[in-house]
Formats: C-alpha cells, sequence, structure tokens
C-alpha cells in the first residue's frame, strides 16, 4: 500500500490529507503536528464565558475553495450581522466609502470623503486622467498605488486595506503576488478607480464577502480531523528531517522514522526549510527567503449594557503607526452571537511590517494602549472586564515583489515526490490555502499512482 506523510496539521495538511483519503481511502496518510492539537492558525481562545475565534474569524466567500469544502463536511455558514467598516483618523472613526479591492469605487462618494484633503482628493481623481504605464515586470504594490491615486490615498485609504490582510507595507509587497487583479486593471482600464467602480457593480447582489463556520473558523479543522479519522493525526509530533531513501522518503520524528512514497510539507515556509535544509539545500536556500511578520490578536470582552457602544458595522482599519492597533473587529456586530448577550466584543490586530515592535511590551500594557485608544474613540469603558492577548510569532508571510518567482523557484527544486503546501506561496487567506491543497493533493496522488506503475512493472 503506498504511503504519504503530511507534516503539518494546519488547514493547509488536514485539507491535503482530507482529499488524498477522498480519491484513495486505501492510502496509507499520516499527518504529524508538532502543536498539541491540529488546525495551526485555525484555533479559538477561552475569554469570560465565551470561546471565540484565536486566528481567523471568517474567510472570503467569492473565492469559493473553503466554502465548497465547508459544504461537504457538513457545516453551516453563517454572514455577517453587519456591512460596512470605518478607518482611524485623528479626528475620531469615519466610514470608508464604497471600495472594490480596497480601490474607491465611487467618484462622488470620494470627492466628498472627509479623510482625504483636498490635494489628496485631487491626487486620488488624477488616476482617472493620468496616463496608464503598466509594468512588464512584477513591482511594489505601493508603487502602483502611489502612481495611480497618490502618496495621501495610498496611505490613508487603500494601504491600511490591502496590506492589512497581510500586516504587510504595500511598499514591500509585490503586485503579481498579492492583487494581481490591479495590474490587469491598469492595463484594460487605465485607471483603477474606473476599474474598480466596474468591479463593484459587476459584484452587487453577489452575497456577502466574508462567512464563517457558524461554530467559528475553529470549527474546520476539527470537522477535517473527524472526517480524516484521528488516528491518522498524531499531534506533539514534530518532523525533524526529510531524507532520501531510494525513491522513496523517510521523515525523521522524535519518536521514530516514518517511511513514505511522498511528503507534503505543510508548514510555514520557515520550518519547511529547516526539514529539507541538508537534503534538498537549493529548496531550503529560497524557502529562507520567505519572510514572515509577527502579529498579536487582543480580544476584549465588555461589561453587560455595552453591546450598543460600537458602530453596526464590522470594525475599522488604521493607518500605518497611527494607533497601537492596525485593526479592529467588532465581534459582537460582525458575528452576533445569542452567547454575547448584551456585552461588546471586539478583536483587535497588533503588529505589522514596521510596527512589530508594538509586541514587544507586556501583555498588560498591550491591552491598556489597546482598550485606551478604543475608549477615546467609542463610548467604551476604559477596561473591558475581560481581555487576553494571543500572539502569533512569525505568522504572516510577505509577499515581497518577485515572490511567484521564488516559489516556482522552490517548486522546480524539489525532487518528485515531495511538495510544499501552505499559505506561503499562492494565496495568504484560508480559502487560497484551501484551493493549494486541493491541488497538491491531485499532484501527489498522480506521483504516487507512478511509483505503483514503477514498482509493478520491476
Ligand atoms: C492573526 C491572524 C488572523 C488571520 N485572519 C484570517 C482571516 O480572517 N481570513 C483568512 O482567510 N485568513 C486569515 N489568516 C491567515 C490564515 O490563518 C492562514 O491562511 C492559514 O492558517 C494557513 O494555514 P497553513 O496550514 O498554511 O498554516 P498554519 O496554520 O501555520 O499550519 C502549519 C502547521 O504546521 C505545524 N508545524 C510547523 N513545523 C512543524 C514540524 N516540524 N512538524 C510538524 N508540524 C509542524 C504548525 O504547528 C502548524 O500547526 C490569519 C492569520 C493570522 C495569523
Amino acid at each position: 500500500m503506498s504511503s504519504v506523510v503530511v507534516i503539518g496539521g494546519g488547514v493547509a495538511g488536514l485539507t491535503t490529507a482530507y482529499r488524498l483519503l477522498q480519491g484513495d481511502p486505501e492510502l496509507s496518510v499520516t499527518v504529524l503536528e508538532a502543536a498539541d492539537r491540529p488546525g495551526g492558525r485555525l484555533t479559538s481562545l477561552e475569554i469570560a464565558d465565551l470561546e471565540i475565534d484565536a486566528g481567523p474569524d471568517s474567510f472570503v466567500a467569492r473565492k469559493p475553495w473553503a466554502v465548497e469544502l465547508c459544504h461537504e463536511l457538513g457545516l453551516r455558514l453563517a454572514e455577517p450581522g453587519a456591512s460596512g467598516a470605518y478607518i482611524w483618523t485623528d479626528s475620531g472613526l469615519v466610514p470608508l466609502p464604497p471600495t472594490a479591492l480596497g480601490i474607491p469605487a465611487d467618484v462622488g462618494a470620494l470627492i466628498r470623503w472627509p479623510a482625504l484633503s483636498r490635494v489628496g482628493r485631487f491626487g486620488a481623481l488624477s488616476d482617472l486622467v493620468r496616463k496608464a504605464r503598466p509594468q512588464d515586470n512584477d513591482e511594489a504594490l505601493g508603487a502602483l498605488l502611489r502612481r495611480r491615486v497618490g502618496d495621501e490615498a495610498t496611505d490613508r485609504l487603500v494601504a491600511p486595506l490591502l496590506g492589512g490582510l497581510f500586516a504587510g507595507d504595500v511598499d514591500e509587497l509585490g503586485v503579481r503576488s498579492t492583487f494581481p487583479e490591479l495590474a490587469a486593471w491598469e492595463r484594460t482600464f487605465g485607471s483603477l478607480i474606473r476599474a474598480a467602480r466596474a468591479a463593484s457593480k459587476a459584484a452587487s447582489g453577489a452575497g456577502p464577502i466574508f462567512v464563517k463556520p457558524v461554530a467559528g473558523v475553529h470549527a474546520l479543522p476539527r470537522s477535517l480531523v473527524a472526517a480524516i479519522g484521528d488516528l491518522r493525526v498524531r499531534t506533539s509530533t514534530g518532523a525533524t528531517e526529510v531524507v532520501r531513501d531510494g525513491e522513496a522518503f523517510v521523515v525523521r520524528t522524535a519518536d521514530g522514522d516514518l517511511g513514505a512514497d511522498g511528503v507534503v510539507v505543510a508548514t510555514p515556509s520557515f520550518a519547511a526549510a529547516d526539514l529539507l535544509r541538508d537534503t534538498v539545500p537549493d529548496a531550503a536556500r529560497h524557502l529562507d527567503q520567505i519572510r514572515y511578520v509577527s502579529t498579536a490578536v487582543v480580544a476584549l470582552v465588555y461589561g453587560e449594557g455595552t453591546a450598543d457602544a460600537l458602530p453596526d458595522a464590522t470594525g475599522f482599519v488604521v493607518p500605518k503607526e497611527c494607533a497601537p492597533m492596525t485593526a479592529a473587529t467588532f465581534l459582537s456586530r460582525k458575528w452576533p452571537d445569542p452567547a454575547f448577550g448584551d456585552r461588546a466584543v471586539v478583536r483587535c490586530f497588533v503588529g505589522a511590517a514596521g510596527t512589530e515592535d508594538v509586541l514587544d511590551a507586556a501583555d498588560e500594557d498591550i491591552v491598556d494602549a489597546v482598550a485606551r485608544h478604543l475608549a477615546a474613540l467609542l463610548p467604551l469603558p476604559e477596561r473591558a472586564d475581560a481581555s487576553t492577548v494571543v500572539r502569533w510569532p512569525r505568522s504572516m508571510p510577505q509577499y515581497g515583489v518577485g515572490h511567484l518567482d521564488r516559489v516556482s523557484a522552490i517548486e522546480a527544486a524539489l525532487p518528485s515526490g515531495i511538495f510544499v503546501v501552505g499559505n506561503a506561496y499562492r494565496g495568504v487567506g484560508i480559502a487560497d490555502t484551501v484551493r493549494a491543497a486541493t491541488e497538491v493533493a491531485e499532484r501527489v496522488r498522480t506521483h504516487v499512482a507512478g511509483t505503483v506503475r514503477t514498482e509493478k512493472v520491476r
């Protein structure tokens, strides 16, 4: 019987294992997970009497792959209870204008938007008349945005929305690997704003942008493990090395070695580099170059009677270095739950490229700073009834300029039978990770079928 070892039990590894078994229930599949629970960043935290998501709280619905996976697993999906969001300004929270991919989609609303100066608005509107200069090669997202909508609209509107998804700096992220649509928009429409207007029209009535399993995103890995069979998922078992054994491989762990016809490395890329350093040094060299940023989630539960202190919106984003957080989700508005009662529940995101030093502070100081800033903006008390900080060290891969070439170089360096998958490569969100895992499972199946045929011929 052919065997596959999947290293890493996050959503990438678990989905790969699930898809492999779907294709061939007889295949021997083992998932090795270093932590004492599967799920990776898809996990929950307990605060007051509540269990809420500690990492992602939703995923994109318009990329179908995670939605389809949830349907297959019988997970019911919830739609957000609020729409619209705010942006942090020196004079308080200001509603975001209509956007598509972070680009203003309504010229009238942009002209009236109070968070930009007259010069800033003029700079943004120049996009409508400025000559297009589409680039043949990858370029920094910031270079494209600044060229089209100017510095002020980039820094005060688009960067907090787009950079925030990567906890990244738009001047460092590459367009091709993050928002290739924007390069296509410049090429096709000659204007990002005109393209955003068209995209927004086309998407109207298309349903919510984000969804989540009713019980929380952390329900997804739980359902995957149930479908895979928990005996196939070995927690507290970190792999230490992958070595060749003729045409096959051996995965080393502290508990012993596992032979495998195929190995899927579904860890963060820096861990993949360590596992492959001696066996595939070329791949490890490229893997080492994918930079990660550390972040943290601060969860706050306020006392009874505070629910109405939150505006009817999903939350707000913060332009770089304006506050000790990069964004906040009004959880009790976005994902209302009877368990919240009449309490305001907020999750704040702390730390991003260029502001990781905020995380050097002690948990209490981070909570204090975040809560004080919230109380200055909203009619909330200066202290929440319960609070917790979940730190996510080296959690957000940064797709720099040329990232996709680096990923191709990694894939080209890997020998037949070793695969990498996860959010370090071709999409940081859950939906893209599920798509990538589905694709890699197909490639593993083809590889394993090939090794069986070769054995029969011998
Ligand atoms: C704070 C935060 C908020 C986010 N919010 C969203 C969101 O709202 N929507 C969205 O779509 N995405 C969001 N993301 C991104 C999302 O979390 C990722 O897309 C997803 O978790 C990637 O899954 P993965 O399996 O690739 O990686 P991981 O979840 O990191 O899983 C990798 C696993 O490999 C294990 N591992 C590492 N080394 C070894 C080893 N040597 N041996 C065995 N196991 C090992 C790790 O313990 C881990 O469990 C967020 C991320 C963060 C950090």
